[in-house]
This record gives structure tokens, sequence and C-alpha cells, in this order.
């Protein structure tokens, strides 16, 4: 069943794995949470103090490598990224995520496992409906040669472009929107990407301990080094607006409009959001209409339904 109601999940779900950059394993528990409560992160592991950190724009504190948010007394937690992207994708609008470490477990560095996890309990429709942000005028943010543009549009629509001089990667753009199980099909599986000399630097400052072909492509100068190859052609890209779904969800609800990532990662990505929310000209908040009208079997969860 699908609507524009709010959707929390059925029951308790938990994941563990290692760390992408701690190298230790980390246990996460998603749990049901009620209406209007959004996505808040509770770190398990620290007793004698403030461990509530809501999933927020404002509460970014790191986005070198990954995105890391964090509340006043200094609890955080990182890379975030790929699981709130599953979440948007879903349209999972409420969850408590307990943690008992500073990151997201690294899976696979796609989406996907979060998705299936989540799949695997279902998602429960409740009883008021999703509360959007919409984008009532074109803004942007430029640094250095990168950009984001976010312009008004009627549905969440990403889109991007990367160009690297690595022949593997090369040019790369992709659009997609989030409707129609688009995320599951074309998102989701993407997984993050790095350079194997990045990976050697990464370590050698005592990070990236838990990364590994297991949950990256990595390249060197010969090409792609995970033996199993690439899911998708331009797997590149498609990871790129993976990131900038998670990085826009917290905007503390989808984002109608769309966005533009050019050469862009998760500094940029959370710069927009600063931009969007600095003037209240820029955006309004809509209840989202809840459709009687349109065929069920045409639409998954997660989809933006309008009437
Ligand atoms: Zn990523």
């Amino acid at each position: 069943m699908i609507s524009n109601m709010q959707h929390t999940i059925n029951d308790t779900v938990t994941i563990s794995d290692i760390g992408l950059h701690s190298g230790e394993i980390i246990t996460m528990k998603l749990i049901p949470a009620a209406e209007n409560h959004g996505i808040i992160f509770i770190r398990s592991d620290i007793t004698d103090g403030d461990n509530v950190i809501p999933a927020l724009w404002n509460n970014v504190v790191d986005t070198k490598l990954c995105t890391v948010i964090g509340n006043k007394s200094g609890a955080v937690v990182g890379t975030i990224e790929h699981l709130m992207s599953a979440l948007r994708g879903l349209g999972v609008d409420n969850l408590t995520i307990e943690i008992d470490g500073a990151e997201v477990p690294a899976m696979d560095g796609s989406a996907m496992p979060f998705v299936e996890a989540i799949e695997e309990v279902g998602l429960k429709t409740q009883s008021l409906p999703k509360r959007a942000i919409k984008v009532l005028k074109g803004i942007s943010v430029e640094n250095n040669g990168t950009y984001v543009h976010l312009t008004p549009d009627s549905k969440s629509s990403f889109a991007g472009e990367i160009e690297f001089e690595h022949g593997d990667i090369g040019y790369q753009r992709f659009e997609t929107q989030l409707l129609n199980g688009n995320f599951k099909h074309d998102i989701a599986s993407a997984r993050t990407f790095g350079f194997f000399h990045e990976a050697q630097w990464l370590r050698s400052q005592g990070l990236g301990l838990g990364g590994s072909l297991d949950n990256a492509i990595i390249l060197n100068d010969d090409g792609v080094m995970n033996s199993e190859g690439l899911r998708f052609e331009n797997e590149f890209i498609r990871h790129k607006l993976l990131d900038a779904i998670g990085d826009l969800y917290l905007a503390g609800g989808q984002v109608l409009g769309l966005y533009d990532g050019i050469k862009a990662g998760h500094s940029m990505n959370n710069a927009i959001l600063h931009e969007l929310f600095s003037c209240d000209d820029n955006w309004e908040y809509i209840d989202l209409p809840i459709s009687q009208t349109k065929s069920k079997q045409t639409l998954l969860e997660g989809d933006l339904v309008f009437a």
C-alpha cells in the first residue's frame, strides 16, 4: 500500500558490520518511531552525556571524508549518507537509530544492504501526511569549480556530473527522479569509490582502516581493482547521486526540487541546504496530498504521489 502518509518500519532491524574509518565492528538498531519524530541517532555507547543526534542539516559538523553529524555535547556519528539515502529512497520518515560507535556500518559501500534489511520487516503506514520541503526559487552554491544548483520542480529530481582523468571514470552525468522504484533500480547498489594511493594515505593517518575491496570500488593506474568489476558502467556518478540523496534528506524531509551537482561532494551538499534555509523566500513546507486515484500496481514504496 503506497501513500504520501508518513512511514516508519514494522519492526526493529539490527545491522552489524565494520566501520569504514575506525575498522571496528559497529552494531546499529533501526527502531520504529512515531509520527513527526523524524530520523534520530542515539549513541548507545555514550552513557555519561547527551547521546541524541537528530539527522538534520544544521547538525552536520564535518564533511571531509563523509557526512558527520553531532550534538552540543560532542557526540558524533559519521558515514550516515548511505543509510540516509536508503531511508529517503524507501520513504522512511520516522526512525530511531541506536548505534554503539561513531560511524554507520560500511556494508558493501552502497545503500542496498540497508534497503534489503528494511524491506525484510517492511514499512508501516502512519496517520499523518508526509511534510516536504518545496523549493520556491533557484539557488546555487559554488566553490573552486564545484557547484550545486537547486531549482523548483514538482518532483524530487537528482542530477549530477563528475569528471576524473582516470580512464575508467572520465566524464559521467546521470539524472533520476525518486519515483517508480528508480532509487532501488538505478541508485541503491552503486558503491562508494576511491583511489589506491588515497587509501594508503588515509591509512597512514589512521583513517579508512575498515576500507577494503569488500566495501568500496578501488582504482589504481591500471583500472578497477575489484575482481567483480563494476555494477554499472557509470557506477561512480550513480554513487554521487546516492550520496546527494542521503545528504539532502538532512533537510528534515524530502526536498521537492531539482538538485544538480557539478563535481559536488558532501560539503557542497550541506552548503546548498544552508543556502536554502538561509531565506524564508527560498522554500516552504507542504503536506503531500493523499492520493486516492493512482493505480497501486504502478507505485512502489517511497514514491512521491500526486493526485
Ligand atoms: Zn558515498
